[in-house]
């Protein structure tokens, strides 16, 4: 792990002179400015206008002798949010790589004094690592240490240098499992990247990867998995990670899709929508990276149980087929509506297995994550969409977690689950219990992202645990087919690896 790694210091007198190779002040230049550097600013604003207004570096009498200008513009109005931070944290850190420092002191100044900027310099330091951040395949060709430059970073500010590395571990991990390509990030290897992951961890890690066993266990998922049995390293597993806290409160499941590539199966994706399909292992990845997170904090009171269904839908002789009815874990009989609403019937045989065992264990929460619809982009723009059943909302689940997702720097937005939508999912003959989706493209159909979360809790047996029932069940599920990659760039983009830290800074940092 070549991330740069965090020094926190009091204030910029506590360094040593020369200990950095150069200073990123970050702020809103409208506002006063540290002493420490107001006069370099007000010398170079006098030879170059945009001094404060766009990130620039300029000799200067501090450490390392170049001072890196980085403007947040205005952080005041109705609209601002962290980000702002966090944008120009990265444009800064681009900066002050290709000008060959490897040791830059980061300056915060300016940010105002309310909730939405608490996480201020913690933002500006995952902003940092997430633009410096290079590709898994990039890295073991070229080598991480001549293209991961940045080995460590100052900060001056009051900040715990474990929680801010814990969490960035956990996005380095998300971004790696998903943004990789598909033979690299086959199923067998993804299992194995997460047992070298966690080895030496408190987090347990099982592969479940015998096919009978599969086909026993998890119907629907082999269904998806079915036209990739025949090459050998395409074959499914589910990735089992398991964290027992020492006096456990509470417990947090997750279900995450691991489609390591979606060709859309026999609905094949034609007109060039397959390029990018190799992310569409966003959601597993997420959930990797999170309890990654887990095992570096070793939480006292919260346990983590996960599921990752990593899976190829390949095409071919043996491709299961829209009208197929196949019988879930959860009993629940579901007529394939098209086989390129794959990620669902993954993730409710997850669902299904997390449901069982969830009495087990204090005050579980369950939540599936996913890159699911486009639909979630289209309506949710760079935001992931969370949609709760009756527990979770009466526990005001989604709430917090959208809070933390503003204070931490990776934001949601809440949808609802209606009467329509289970209405959309009906079966229409006794033939069969539930329809798994349309045929249409789910960016151009009706509640697109909020449907397919009345069919995870049918086909899991989760609509038998709401809030009429005797054991109901928190479940939230969260689609980040939206926020997963910057830019919404599914071929070309870098992943953010949300939900990482909305879900860190909701369940791990009081
Ligand atoms: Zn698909």
């Amino acid at each position: 792990m070549s991330f740069p790694k965090v020094r926190v210091f009091e204030s910029y007198a506590a360094t040593a002179s020369g200990e950095f190779d150069g200073v990123i002040l970050l702020g809103d230049f409208q506002s006063d400015i540290p002493d420490d550097f107001a006069e370099f600013v007000a010398q170079a604003q006098q030879l170059d206008a945009r001094v404060g207004q766009q990130p620039l570096l300029t000799p200067a009498d501090v450490s390392g002798g170049r001072l890196i200008i980085a403007p947040t513009g205005p952080l005041t109005r109705d609209y601002d949010d962290v980000r702002n931070v966090a944008d120009a944290a990265g444009a800064a850190a681009r900066i002050a790589q290709q000008a060959g420092i490897v040791k830059p002191l980061l300056v915060v100044f300016g940010v105002p004094n309310e909730a939405r900027y608490g996480q201020a310099e913690a933002v500006a330091y995952w902003g940092i690592c997430q633009a410096l951040y290079e590709p898994l395949e990039a890295r073991e060709h070229l080598g991480e240490e001549s293209l991961e430059t940045v080995q460590e970073i100052g900060i001056v500010g009051t900040l715990d240098e474990t929680w801010l590395e814990a969490v960035e571990a956990g996005k380095r991990v998300a971004r790696d499992l998903a943004g990789t390509e598909p033979e690299r990030m086959a199923p067998p290897r993804f299992a194995e990247y997460c047992q070298q992951t966690f080895a030496h961890s408190p987090v347990r890690v099982t592969v479940i990867d015998d096919v009978q066993q599969l086909q026993h266990e998890y119907p629907l998922l082999m269904a998806v998995a079915r036209a990739s049995l025949g090459v050998e390293r395409h074959q499914p597993c589910v990735v089992r990670l398991e964290y027992k806290a020492p006096a456990a409160e509470q417990t947090l499941m997750f279900a995450g899709k691991g489609i390591v590539y979606d060709t859309g199966g026999a609905d094949v994706k034609t007109g060039g929508h397959m390029a990018g399909m190799s992310r569409d292992k966003g959601g597993a990845a997420g959930v990797a990276g999170f309890v990654k997170t887990v095992a570096e904090m070793r939480p006292e009171t919260l346990n983590v149980v996960a599921e990752l269904g990593v899976v190829r839908n390949s095409i071919g002789a043996d491709a299961f087929v829209a009208d197929e009815i196949i019988t879930a874990h959860s009993g629940v009989r579901v007529r394939i509506g098209n086989t390129d609403a794959e990620g669902r019937l993954v993730l409710a045989d997850l669902l299904s297995h997390l449901r069982e065992e969830a009495s087990n264990y204090p005050r579980p929460q369950l939540f599936s994550v996913a890159t699911l619809t486009g639909h979630a982009a289209l309506a949710k723009g760079p935001y992931t969409a969370l949609i709760p059943n009756g527990p979770a909302r009466v526990n005001e689940l989604t709430e917090k977690l959208w809070e933390a997702g503003e204070v931490y720097g990776d934001p949601t937005e809440i949808s609802w689950s209606r009467r329509e939508d289970y209405d959309f999912v009906r079966p229409r003959t006794k033939s069969d219990d539930t329809l798994s989706s349309n045929n249409g493209p789910s960016a151009t159909t009706r509640r697109g992202h909020q449907f397919p979360m009345a069919f995870l809790a049918i086909a899991a047996g989760l609509d038998k645990h709401g809030t009429d029932s005797q054991h109901p069940l928190p479940f939230v599920h969260v689609d980040i087919a939206g926020s997963g990659i910057e830019g919404g760039d599914w071929q070309h983009g870098k992943p953010t690896a949300a939900p990482v830290t909305c879900f860190a800074g909701c369940y791990l940092h009081q």
